[in-house]
């Protein structure tokens, strides 16, 4: 790629974390910048990732390919930036109750896939765990920094003309944006909340209709909520008795609570998210919605292989399906 200016990336949550590892790796030149007047909400995630979903415990969209290229990925970016933030871990589901257990027993040939191990009380499910999220965006902050291509700063339309392309990782604020404020988001504000317990297990993540996970310093987090009708920093009283309801129908009773965590979800209305060049000057890499940890990573190596002419984008995932809302 032969460029006169370097690229800007605008936003360092963890989309523009994610996209600006590869630009790295894919030497292109760039810039990055991050807002100190946006809240953020890759620091409120639990950052699980698990490949089956829904009651029928199907694999998620695109399981293969997305589990099969985030394990190298993120353990690469363990070793760039010299500290752990990556834990594989086990994940159990335990059925919901008993009918839905002969439900999914008498289904299990027509649903079994590789992902699942099934036992009298549930099913584990493989290549699952977590990202400690915040640890990556810090460390990864420090190392930008080190290398002379971060600022903190807020990027306004006025700064564009040094670089040769803007590409906007804004997360929810991009509904807010008069460029993309036409895309359909659907934002979704979640809540989670820091605990401390000797009742859950340390060994996996339990996950029933919310999850319990283990971390590295003795405490668990547990999330998450989802709502649609506001969208402030704020944790709400709703949402902390949610949260505790989750707690006690995953089976703990006593607990001190620690810290809450509020975000704002970048989902989009056709739950896909919303990447590449709208122009020669215009991109975006964004909609990674309540999957961020497991979506970005292998979506941001195919927007590397658009720009450098290899492989065009899937139009399901491309801002060209929505090229229509745009007179640029
Ligand atoms: C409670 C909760 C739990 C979650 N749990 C999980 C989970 O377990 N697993 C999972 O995969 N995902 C989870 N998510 C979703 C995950 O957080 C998102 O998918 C992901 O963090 C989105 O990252 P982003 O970079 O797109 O957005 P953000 O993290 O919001 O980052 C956007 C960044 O852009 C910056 N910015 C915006 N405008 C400008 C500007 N004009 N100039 C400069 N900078 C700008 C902001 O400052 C911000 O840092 C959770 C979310 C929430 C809220």
């Amino acid at each position: 790629m032969n460029l006169n200016k370097p690229y800007l990336l605008v936003g360092q949550g963890l989309a523009g974390t994610v996209l600006a590892h590869h630009f790295l790796q894919a030497n292109i030149p760039f810039q990055i910048w991050d807002s100190p007047q946006h809240f953020n909400s890759s620091y409120a995630a639990g950052g699980v990732f698990n490949p089956v979903t829904g009651r029928k415990l199907e694999k998620t969209w695109l399981a293969d390919e997305l589990f099969d290229y985030l394990f190298p990925f993120y353990q690469q970016v363990e070793k760039t930036l010299g500290i752990p933030f990556f834990y594989p871990m086990p994940l159990f589901r335990p059925f919901a109750n008993d009918e839905m257990k002969h439900w999914l027993l008498e289904r299990k040939d027509q649903i079994q896939h590789a992902f699942l191990d099934w036992t009298e009380a549930g099913v584990w499910v493989k290549q699952a765990g977590w990202v400690d999220v915040a640890s990556l965006l810090r460390h990864s902050k420090s190392y930008f920094e080190r290398l002379g291509i971060y600022s903190e700063r807020t990027f306004k339309a006025k700064d564009g003309h040094d670089f040769e392309a803007i590409i906007y990782c804004e997360g929810f604020h991009a509904a807010q944006n008069p460029l993309w404020e036409k895309l359909p988001f659907l934002p979704a504000k979640g809540e989670l909340m820091r605990f401390q317990s000797s009742e859950p297990s340390r060994e996996f993540i339990l996950n029933k209709n919310g999850f319990i996970l283990p971390l590295p310093d003795g405490a668990f987090k547990v999330g998450a909520t989802y709502r649609w009708d506001e969208f402030t920093q704020l944790p709400t009283d709703s949402s902390r008795e949610e949260l505790k309801t989750k707690l006690a129908s995953m089976g703990v009773a006593h607990y001190a609570l620690l810290d809450t965590f509020v975000g704002v979800r970048p989902a989009t209305q056709d739950r896909r998210p919303f990447i590449g060049m709208l122009s020669n000057q215009l991109g975006i890499f964004n909609g990674f919605g309540s999957k961020g940890v497991s979506l970005s990573p292998y979506f941001a190596h195919a927007f590397i292989q658009e720009l450098n002419g290899i492989k065009e984008l899937d139009f399901e995932v491309s801002i060209h399906r929505y090229s229509h809302l745009f007179s640029v």
